[in-house]
C-alpha cells in the first residue's frame, strides 16, 4: 500500500444560522480536503477546518503545510501508518489540522486496504457514543428557546456557550435550567472570558444549577490561575485552548490546572496523535472529552472512531454536522438523536462529492 499521490480540495461549509462564541462569530468555514491515493488506486480522505483564531491555519497556510508534509510521505508504505503519522508530524512545526487531515487520509486508505473500518483499525469493538449539542452565545431567552427545541429533539446533554459578563452567563444557565428541567444534563464553555474573581464567583452558582462541568473559564496560558480556581471548585475543570499537543498536558499536570481536557485531533494532529494524548492525559488521572471544530462528516467520523476505539472518554461533544446547512461529505455514522455510531464497512465509510468542491490541487505524485 504505497502512497502514491496526495491532493487537496477546498470548500466553503456555510451555517445554517451563526453560532455565537467568546471571541468570535462563525457563519462559514473554509475547509481543506485531503485525498491521499494508494497505488492499485485506493483512496483515502482527511478534512482540516481553517481556524485562525485557534490552531493559527488558514486555507492557504493549510494547502501550503499539506504540500510540504506530502513530500515526506509520498513512496512510503501506508500500512506503517504509526511511522508515517511520525513523518508528518516531524515534517514541521505546529500546523495540527493539515497534519490531522493528512493523517486521517492515510488511515482511510489504510483501513480500506484491509477491508476493516478506521475504529476497528485503531483496536476499537464497535458500539455507539452519547453526545451533548450547543447552544451558541445568544439572550438568556434566546438560550433557552434553543435548548428546548434540542431536548425536544431527544438531546439529553446541552453545552452552552458563555462570554461574560458573569452575571449575565449565570442568567443564561438559569434561564436554560428553567426551560429544560432538572432531567437534562448542563456543560459550560466559556472560551477564556471570565477573570478568576468570575470565575470564583460563578462555581458555587453553576454547581446549585447543576452544572456537570465548567469548560477553559480563563484565558489558555492562565494555569496558575486555574490551578488556584480548581482548588475552590467543586466542579470539574476541563481544558480546551490550553492543551494542544503532550507538552501542554504535562504543563496542565504540572500546575494542577484541570479535572479534564478536551482532544480535538484538529489541535493534536490527528487520530494517532489523539489517542496518544488521550492515554498520556488519563495515565496522568485526567478526564476525557472529544470535541470538533465546524466540521463536517469526515473530520466528525475520524473523531467518533477514536472515542469508539478509546473506549474512555467520558464527554462527547461532537456535534458539527447539526450546524451545516449543507456538506460535501455524507455517511462516515449513524445519528439518533444524541447517539452516534460508526458505519461497519471499510475505512472512514464517508462518501466524498469531489464535484461539489471548488478547487482541486495536486500537492504531490509519486514517480518510479
Ligand atoms: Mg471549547
Amino acid at each position: 500500500m504505497i502512497i502514491r499521490s496526495v491532493e487537496a480540495f477546498t470548500a466553503d461549509l456555510r451555517l445554517t444560522d451563526p453560532i455565537r462564541i467568546a471571541y468570535a462569530e462563525i457563519r462559514d468555514v473554509r475547509t481543506v480536503y485531503v485525498k491521499v491515493q494508494l497505488e492499485g488506486g485506493i483512496a483515502g480522505w482527511g478534512e482540516a477546518a481553517a481556524s485562525p483564531a485557534i490552531t493559527g491555519e488558514t486555507e492557504e497556510s493549510m494547502i501550503s503545510a499539506i504540500s510540504t508534509i506530502a513530500k515526506g510521505i509520498i513512496g512510503r508504505d501506508a500500512t506503517a501508518y504509526r511511522d508515517v503519522d511520525e513523518r508528518i508530524s516531524s515534517s514541521m512545526e505546529r500546523n495540527p489540522s493539515a497534519k490531522g487531515a493528512v493523517s486521517t487520509a492515510v488511515l482511510d486508505a489504510v483501513a480500506k486496504g484491509y477491508g476493516l473500518p478506521v475504529y476497528k483499525l485503531l483496536g476499537g469493538e464497535g458500539g455507539s457514543i452519547v453526545t451533548d449539542v450547543t447552544i451558541g452565545l445568544d439572550s438568556p431567552e434566546g438560550m433557552a428557546e434553543g435548548a428546548r427545541r434540542w431536548v425536544d429533539e431527544g438531546f439529553r446533554t446541552l453545552k452552552l456557550k458563555l462570554g461574560g459578563p458573569v452575571s449575565l452567563d449565570l442568567r443564561r444557565v438559569e434561564a436554560v435550567r428553567d426551560a429544560v428541567g432538572d432531567g437534562v444534563k448542563l456543560r459550560v464553555d466559556v472560551n477564556q472570558a471570565w477573570s478568576l474573581e468570575d470565575s470564583i464567583s460563578a462555581v458555587d452558582v453553576l454547581e446549585g444549577l447543576g452544572v456537570e462541568l465548567v469548560e477553559q473559564p480563563l484565558s489558555a496560558s492562565s494555569l496558575m490561575e486555574l490551578s488556584e480556581l480548581r482548588s475552590r471548585s467543586t466542579i470539574p475543570i476541563i481544558l480546551d485552548e490550553s492543551v494542544f499537543g503532550p507538552n501542554d498536558l504535562m504543563s496542565v499536570h504540572e500546575k494542577g490546572a484541570a479535572d479534564g481536557i478536551n482532544v480535538k485531533l484538529a489541535k493534536s494532529g490527528g487520530p494517532i496523535r489523539s489517542l496518544d494524548l488521550a492515554n498520556s492525559a488519563r495515565s496522568l488521572g485526567l478526564e476525557l472529552m472529544m470535541g470538533c471544530m465546524a466540521e463536517s462528516n469526515l473530520a466528525l467520523t475520524a473523531a467518533v472512531s477514536v472515542a469508539i476505539a478509546h473506549g474512555g472518554f467520558r464527554f462527547i461533544d461532537l456535534d458539527s454536522d447539526l450546524y451545516l446547512s449543507g456538506q460535501p461529505v455524507g455517511g462516515g455514522f449513524t445519528r439518533h438523536g444524541d447517539e452516534l455510531t460508526p458505519l461497519d464497512s471499510p475505512g472512514l465509510s464517508v462518501d466524498v462529492d469531489e464535484m461539489n468542491m471548488e478547487r482541486r490541487l495536486s500537492l504531490g505524485h509519486w514517480m518510479r
